[in-house]
């Protein structure tokens, strides 16, 4: 399922290329792989776009890559596994291709730093998040056959300026990023170290690539960040403050025809004022991304998460209030350090209360550095975290049907954003509550990009099956 800053398991590893009918006039070529969270999927059409400036254009084949880049995640240790065992399968394309340059970027490089070139020896260039524009410098020292690394952080880089090329672009939805970094410290997570500090891009900036990919055709823009919710920029010489609240509503206004999604909010930090905002524009999705991790006050306590389980219960029923139809999604670990057989259940309750439409779970994983890990003795052992995991994922899958089946009967928008994968003869698109729906294609005049009136009337734990009915 498509989320958004949450892994997409089914694009882990993806490699990009620029859109089919792009020619590449470019004779370096550049490969690249992204894992890990959309952020990073993001960051990677900004190295794209870095790249072209300096030369090089994209290729979806290794073979005849100058450069491949793998943009890495470290959320989880198997997340870090899976980069280092892609390494080694690079080993032969350089063997066959001895001049070609591998370049390691985000999270694990920011991690590992200089080590990484130790450790992977095949490894050439080692890039952090913030570093982006000094790429060209350092493929060029590399070219001259020395290692080079860049893992400073900043508290300014937005990359605001830097116009993002699309890469496997449906040509429909796009992702924007609006902030980076992260300021929480949950125990349990490696961002805040691998990211930074917190800094909002200015909204003129924001408004303007939203506004250019709606020209482009585009309908539907995801405003990307860790934490949303926080987003705060401060004009420099009125000192004007926009919040995140303002940001939705300016995107939103920039045609009644574009949709604005957004992703992560941490629960702590969404207010009335953004609800009050869903709730107004039509073209603002009813979906919202509100990762709980756990359903105990003690184990949210222990992450850092700043609220408890009735302060999170009652922010699902302000969301609820304002706006009914409402779908809501969720972040869960299962076996954090200490959790109880009783903790755990409170974690499958929170869910039956808050009716998640989807959740991206997980065992907890300890990484190097975080302050769980300096705390906390990750005592659970893992075939208990994996049998909690399993109840959490049957919980969701018996959740998902139920609220999916309640859609049946129902007329819903969807954005046409291509052909389903399973028939040519269906359209694939989403309601604002972020499910896909499918429907047949018919004689209806519609195409990519289009507005249909959808009535379901089958529905799976993943998909709404319907009818056009305008
Ligand atoms: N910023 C977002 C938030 O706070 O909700 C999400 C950040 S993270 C990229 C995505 C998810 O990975 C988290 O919500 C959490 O559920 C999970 N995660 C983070 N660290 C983890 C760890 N050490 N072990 C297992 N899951 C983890
Ligand atoms: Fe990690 Fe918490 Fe920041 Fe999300 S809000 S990125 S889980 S520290």
């Amino acid at each position: 399922m498509h989320d958004i800053s949450s892994h997409d398991e089914t694009r882990q590893g993806e490699a990009f290329s620029p859109a089919e009918n792009q020619v590449n006039p470019l004779s370096r070529k550049f490969y690249i792989e992204s894992y890990g969270c959309q952020m990073n999927f993001s960051d990677s059409e900004i190295v794209a776009s870095i790249l072209n400036g300096a030369g090089l254009g994209a290729t979806r084949n290794i073979e005849e890559a100058d450069l491949v880049l793998l943009n890495t995640c470290s959320i989880r240790e198997k997340a870090e596994q899976t980069v280092r065992k892609r390494l080694k399968e690079f080993r032969k394309n350089k063997t066959h291709n001895p001049g070609m340059l591998i370049g390691v970027l985000g999270c694990m490089a920011e991690r590992l730093k200089s080590k990484l070139l130790e450790e992977e020896k095949l490894v050439d260039i080692v890039v952090g998040p913030d570093a982006y524009r000094t790429l060209p410098s350092l493929i060029e020292e590399a070219g001259g056959g020395q290692k080079s690394v860049n893992v400073l952080l900043s508290r300014e880089e937005t990359y605001a300026d830097i116009s993002p090329i699309r890469l496997n672009s449906n040509g429909v939805t796009a992702f924007l990023s609006i902030m980076r970094g992260c300021n929480n410290m949950c125990s349990f997570c490696v961002v805040p170290f691998t990211r930074g500090r917190e800094r909002s891009r200015d909204p003129f900036s924001i408004e303007a690539e939203a506004r250019d990919l709606f020209d482009k055709g585009y309908r539907e823009v995801t405003l990307l960040g860790q934490n949303v919710d926080s987003y705060r920029w401060y004009h420099p010489e009125t000192e004007a403050v926009v919040t995140f609240a303002n940001l939705l509503e300016r995107i939103a206004l920039i045609h009644p025809q574009l949709r604005v999604r957004f992703s992560t909010s941490h629960p702590k930090d969404i207010t009335d004022d953004v609800l009050y905002s869903m709730a107004k524009y039509d073209n603002i999705c009813k979906y919202i991304h509100l990762p709980v991790q756990s359903g105990n006050t003690r184990i949210l306590q222990l992450m850092n998460r700043t609220y408890t389980r009735a302060w999170y219960m009652s922010k699902v029923d302000r969301i609820r209030e304002i706006i009914p139809d409402c779908g809501i999604s969720s972040d869960i670990i299962a076996g954090f350090c200490t959790e109880t057989e009783e903790e755990h259940q409170e974690t499958l309750s929170i869910m039956e209360y808050s009716q998640y439409d989807m959740s991206y779970m997980y065992f907890y994983s300890e990484r190097p550095g975080t302050l769980a890990a300096k705390r906390y003795k990750d005592d659970i052992p893992e075939d208990v975290k994996k049998r909690r995991l399993q109840e959490i994922v049957e919980m969701q899958n018996s959740l998902s049907k139920e609220r999916y089946k309640r859609d049946i009967g129902k007329k819903f928008e969807v954005l046409i954003e291509g052909e389903s994968k399973r028939s040519k003869d269906q359209w694939m698109g989403r309601t604002s509550q972020n499910k896909v729906a499918v429907f047949p294609k018919e004689n209806h005049p519609f195409k990519k990009g289009d507005y249909a009136i959808v009535e379901i009337h089958d529905a799976t734990q993943g998909t709404l099956i319907g009818k056009s009915v305008g």
